[in-house]
């Protein structure tokens, strides 16, 4: 294990560097073949997966296959189409350039900085992986502190499957993560909430490091009264709930239309009692609050508004119920920060352009879900808001196809992953612009006499 010391840090870096100087990461085989290694490694220890996260989050099985395992989906992605990411691609040149050809080469970055949250801890360090591989980089990985179990389990795998001077893990907290940014990288990849983004940022630019920040905020949906109520309930239900809402992607409120709220309310309660039975508690399908910290702040959100569902707690067990909570004010803390578990106020609206309103309050949102199937509400949602992504008539599974880029917006991050914008991140796009001597035209030498006239038609 790569412990924090700064000298080893240091060296580990160097090695990393002098690994990439090789050449070796540039070889396209090299890097399919790593892929697979890192998918065989997944499938080696699949029931070592399930353990970890449950241990750090009491993470239902079906959940951590869904979510955090099914990262092979992204890595099967990523060789199919890594022969026609890497190509060079031709660029055209207009016909006063006659005598050139243009080309755009991707090359990796070098070295760089994976940084995870603990939220879906394995997926949130493999994803960015994939695409830092394919792209040719040497990769550094620091999960995080507050998933032990992942984080420890993640150290092992790597170590058994890779050479540390192409993936190497660093354990620990703030400490580590500081040592870590204090070195200059080739890119750092960040994935956690919005004020430790800034700290990365700010680090990174010292050494005129590129950043990606995954970042949260408050995603809101939106449920207009032109839906399917039992679909919508349900899709709701799942996506707030699952990891008991500790989803950056989660809809943290409701907005929805005066006119359905009760039998949207009523239909909520229903599937949650259809997913979770009378006492979630008991249910091995419901996860738990990763910490006391955290536990505290989502407990404390529990005495604004009323409760309408859920509400129950079990401070031993860090249980907190699904809770659905009525007549929140816009000024509880709930409804102005990131809530980040399962609790979720709903807002009603008499028009949409209050609900628009008040998204656009607000620092621009990872997600937005809209549940409608009137198609000009759809286009006037899409053109009058900004986030990150947006999922229609459903929540969280945008997140699960490789060919839509993965980011933020604003407060909620900058750039973006998954597919070929993974590939992309951790890539340099080279111009490439050649020229052949069978020809030297003279009209741009000095002296320039007489030659203006030409230019200025050029140009014109
Ligand atoms: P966090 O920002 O507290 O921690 C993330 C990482 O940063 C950890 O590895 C941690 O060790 C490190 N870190 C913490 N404090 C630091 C400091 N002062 N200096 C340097 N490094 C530091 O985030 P978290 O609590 O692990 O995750 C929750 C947040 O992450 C939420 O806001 C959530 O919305 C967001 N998130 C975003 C995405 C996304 O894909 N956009 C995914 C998951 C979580």
């Amino acid at each position: 294990m790569i412990t924090a010391e700064s000298s080893n840090i240091t060296e580990l870096i160097q090695k990393q560097r002098q690994f990439f100087q090789t050449g070796k990461t540039k070889d396209i085989a090299f890097r399919i073949e790593k892929l697979k290694t890192l998918k065989q490694a997944i499938i080696d220890n699949e029931k070592a997966i399930v353990q970890a996260l449950h241990g750090d989050l009491h993470k239902p099985e079906f959940e951590t296959y869904a979510t955090e395992i099914g990262v092979i989906k992204e890595i099967d992605y990523a060789i199919k189409n890594l022969h026609s990411w890497t190509k060079p691609k031709k660029a055209e040149v207009s016909l006063d350039f006659f005598s050139y050809s243009a080309k755009i080469c991707s090359e990796p970055l070098g070295v760089v900085l994976i940084i995870g949250p603990w939220n879906y801890p394995f997926n949130l360090i493999i994803a960015p992986l994939v695409g830092a591989i394919a792209a040719g980089n040497c990769s550094i990985l620091k999960p995080s502190e507050i998933a032990p179990h992942t984080s420890s389990l993640l150290t092992q795998m790597m170590g058994k499957y890779f050479e540390p001077e192409f993936i190497a893990v660093v354990e620990g907290g703030v400490e580590a993560s500081q040592k870590l940014l204090a070195e200059k990288f080739d890119h750092i990849f960040f994935t956690g909430g919005t004020a430790v983004g800034k700290i990365v940022m700010t680090a990174a630019a010292k050494h005129l490091t590129p950043v990606t920040l995954e970042l949260g905020g408050k995603s809101p949906c939106i449920v207009d009264a032109d839906v399917n109520l039992e679909h919508t309930v349900r899709r709701i239900t799942w996506g707030k709930f699952i990891n008991a809402g500790q989803t950056c992607v989660a809809p943290d409120y409701l907005l929805v239309d005066k006119k359905i709220k009760q039998d949207l309310l009523n239909g909520l309660k229903k599937s949650l009692t259809e997913f979770y039975g009378d006492h979630p508690a008991n249910s091995p399908d419901y996860a738990r609050i990763i910490s006391q910290k955290h536990y505290e702040r989502l407990a404390n959100f529990l005495n604004q508004g009323k409760v309408i569902a859920g509400g129950e707690t079990k401070p031993e067990e860090r249980y907190i119920a699904p809770t659905i909570i009525d007549q929140v004010s816009l000024t509880d803390p709930v409804m102005e920060e990131e809530i980040f578990g399962p609790i979720l106020p709903v807002i009603e609206y008499t028009d949409i352009t209050e609900a628009i309103a008040l998204i656009n309050s607000k620092p621009k949102p990872l997600a937005l879900y809209l549940f409608t199937q009137n198609k000009n509400l759809q286009q006037r949602v899409l053109q009058e808001t900004s986030s990150g992504g947006v999922c229609i008539n459903d929540t969280v599974m945008h997140v699960g196809v490789s060919s839509l880029p993965f980011g933020g917006v604003g407060d909620s991050g900058i750039g973006s992953y998954h597919g070929k914008a993974g590939f992309d991140t951790f890539s340099h796009h080279k111009s490439v612009l050649r020229n052949s001597f069978w020809l030297d035209l003279k009209w741009r030498y000095a002296p320039y006499k007489d030659k203006l006239s030409f230019l200025k038609r050029l140009i014109g």
